[in-house]
């Protein structure tokens, strides 16, 4: 299970709260190989400079610092930015330090598929960004419908996954907004009328919105920055459920394979 939209923004506000206005003093290295350029050139480019703001895109935080650069950090499986204190002792799994005036946050990643990449510029940045399709908290549920035309033969679970589609969505609350809005996964495209595909959007904003209220999911590896758990897990529906009972219905819960990835629906409620 990977950080989703509301996990990744709940860090960018905590980030966001504890590290704008500072200037970062130094940068521990301790494991390398998921940073961009690689070793001392990633921390010669972070060093000295003053974080203006944590952003996100999709699920990828953006640490913009005044002069213009910066770097993107994807938490992907198990990535994690912690605050920690100042004498902070390092443990197993932390690649990078970053250390302010008054605190320290930690870059660790267990299973090491996480990357941070810095750029120069708003241009590099850019290039980065280029293939995500619409942030859907900021979009109306007509533009995100609208995503979810064409190719008319995909299943809808494979759409709602793809970032090009819709940014920020990921297996949990691709199961949760179908079942919100009573369509199966399993549904191709085609078969979806205008009226269902505004509802399944309007759902995605819902669920993600009800989700980040509460900090986001814990199902197993997600932490804030804090070290807390995401709130949001007590209020699925039906992800993580299978073989338990429809909280609207009463039915078990079914879990397939789509698109690769677990998938979960009750049959009763989705058609
Ligand atoms: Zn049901």
């Amino acid at each position: 299970m990977m950080p989703e939209l509301p996990e990744v923004e709940t860090v960018r506000r905590q980030l966001h709260a504890a590290l704008a206005g500072q200037t970062i003093l130094k940068v521990a290295l301790y494991l390398t190989g998921r940073e961009v350029p690689a070793g001392p050139l990633f921390v010669a480019g972070v060093v000295g400079k003053t974080v203006e703001s944590i952003d996100r895109r999709a699920k990828l935080l953006i640490w913009r610092f005044t002069d213009g650069s910066g770097f993107v950090g994807h938490l992907k499986m198990t990535g994690k930015f912690l605050l920690v204190p100042l004498d902070y002792t390092p443990a197993k799994h932390d690649r990078l330090k970053f250390i302010t005036k008054s605190s320290a946050v930690i870059w660790n990643d267990v299973r090491k598929f996480g990357y941070v990449k810095a750029f120069a510029n708003a241009a590099e940045l850019e290039s980065l960004l280029t293939s995500y399709g619409p942030e859907p908290l900021i979009s109306t549920a007509a533009d995100l419908a609208s995503r979810l035309l064409t190719p008319k033969t995909r299943v809808l679970k494979a759409a709602l996954l793809d970032q090009t589609v819709i940014a920020g969505i990921g297996n949990i609350y691709a199961d949760e907004a179908c079942h919100r809005s009573g369509l199966r996964p399993t549904r191709r495209l085609s078969t979806l009328s205008a009226a269902q595909r505004l509802t399944l959007s309007t759902e995605i904003k819902n669920v993600l919105s009800a989700s980040l209220a509460l900090n986001g999911t814990t199902s197993n590896n997600y932490l804030d920055v804090n070290g807390e758990r995401g709130g949001f897990v007590d209020f699925l529906q039906v992800y993580g459920r299978a073989g338990q009972p429809c909280r609207t219905c009463a039915s078990p819960i079914k879990k397939l394979t789509l698109a690769g990835r677990g998938t979960h629906y009750c049959p009763q409620c989705q058609k």
